[in-house]
């Protein structure tokens, strides 16, 4: 058998870390990425390797105002040892985008940008660029799964989910599923995303790899049990690959322990708001609602005596996320509403 690689020939991931992916053991680096006239950005890194096998990466706090994958990430580095694995291991990145963690913002302060619709990254770009390009050349490479934890940031919640794509070949599909299941969230979803340019998601699947969006809250905010979901969540999913043994769980949300399928698989579950102004839920997730149903009403500003504007339930279906802040802008999402799922 040829020898593992030695610190003297590591390659990108090596180089930037410092560790090497392929040792068995514990080892805590970071990637640095360069700014000209201050401090680098420091991207903390774990890997926990038993030997052997398979890696899955988890990521978080790709957006700043998302925060149970940052916590859950750290945590679950700081305690799981070799030991407790059976073959392969994780790499552990809780906190992708620091500058826009510091600042408690979806999008980073140095550069405006959303580090979601930088990848695959460049090089030589702006500072979200050059993350976004590390991540895709030197980390996504070692993993065969990425499973990249986010919130509702500041303006909306959702039920705590993994959400997952469909694909033309259905075995891609099958094994895609199969991983959203594993992580026995209160919900998995299989969505159509609005928008695919850039996304981290779209640079894995395209890379081979099995991906997974958790969505595990929103409003800015944690709670224990969603902390409690995205903790769980991770140990099930290295269940679900062979690299820890033992049975998966189901994490408590709203004092139940229940794993649904969702399907929002067209644009029209997607309700966007009518005008801009102060927004009054009248359901809450989880809701069933009928195709029509007013769902909520939106307050506008500005004038002497405002006639709420009601919004309706675009399709018949379950509440998966809805506006939680109270300003709303209008064509801003009020919710989407999903399909049950016999998937
Ligand atoms: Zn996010």
């Amino acid at each position: 058998m040829a020898p593992r690689q030695e610190s003297h020939d590591l390659d990108a991931f090596g180089r930037l870390t410092g560790i090497d992916p392929f040792r068995p053991g514990k080892r805590h680096g970071r990637i640095a990425i360069p700014l000209r006239g201050k401090a680098p950005i420091a991207l903390p890194v774990t890997v926990v390797r038993r030997g052997p096998g398979p890696l899955v990466l988890f990521t978080g706090g790709n957006h700043g105002d998302e925060f149970e994958g940052p916590i859950a990430l750290m945590k679950i580095a700081r305690a799981l040892e070799p030991r407790d694995l059976v073959q392969g291991g994780a790499i552990f990145m809780p906190a992708i985008n620091p500058p826009a963690i510091a600042a408690g913002t979806r999008t980073s302060p140095l550069d405006g940008r959303n580090l979601n619709r930088s990848f695959p990254g460049c090089a030589n770009g702006t500072p979200t660029e050059r993350i976004a390009h590390a991540i895709t050349t030197a980390v996504l490479p070692h993993a065969v799964a990425l499973f990249d934890l986010h919130a509702g940031g500041r303006t909306s919640v959702m039920i705590p989910s993994v959400m997952a794509h469909v694909f033309r070949d259905a075995q891609c599909t099958r094994r895609t599923v199969d991983a959203m299941k594993a992580f026995r969230a209160p919900a998995g979803i299989l969505i159509k995303e609005y928008e695919t340019r850039g996304m981290i998601d779209t640079t894995a699947e395209r890379m081979g790899l099995i991906f997974g969006c958790c969505e595990l809250g929103g409003a800015g905010m944690v709670t224990p049990e969603t902390v409690g979901i995205a903790e769980t969540g991770v140990r099930n999913v290295l269940k679900h690959f062979g690299i820890m043994a033992g049975r998966p769980v189901t994490a408590p949300w709203l004092g139940r322990r229940r794993s649904r399928v969702l399907e929002a698989l067209s644009y029209d579950c997607y309700a966007k708001a009518s005008v801009g102004g102060i927004f009054e839920p009248f359901v809450d997730l989880e809701a069933r609602v009928a195709k029509g149903q007013p769902i909520g009403q939106i307050h506008p500003l500005g004038t002497a005596r405002p006639a709420p504007a009601i919004q309706h339930a675009p399709v018949a279906g379950r509440v998966f996320m809805r506006h939680a802040f109270g300003l709303i802008a209008r064509r801003e999402w009020v919710a989407i509403v999903a399909r049950d799922s016999d998937r």
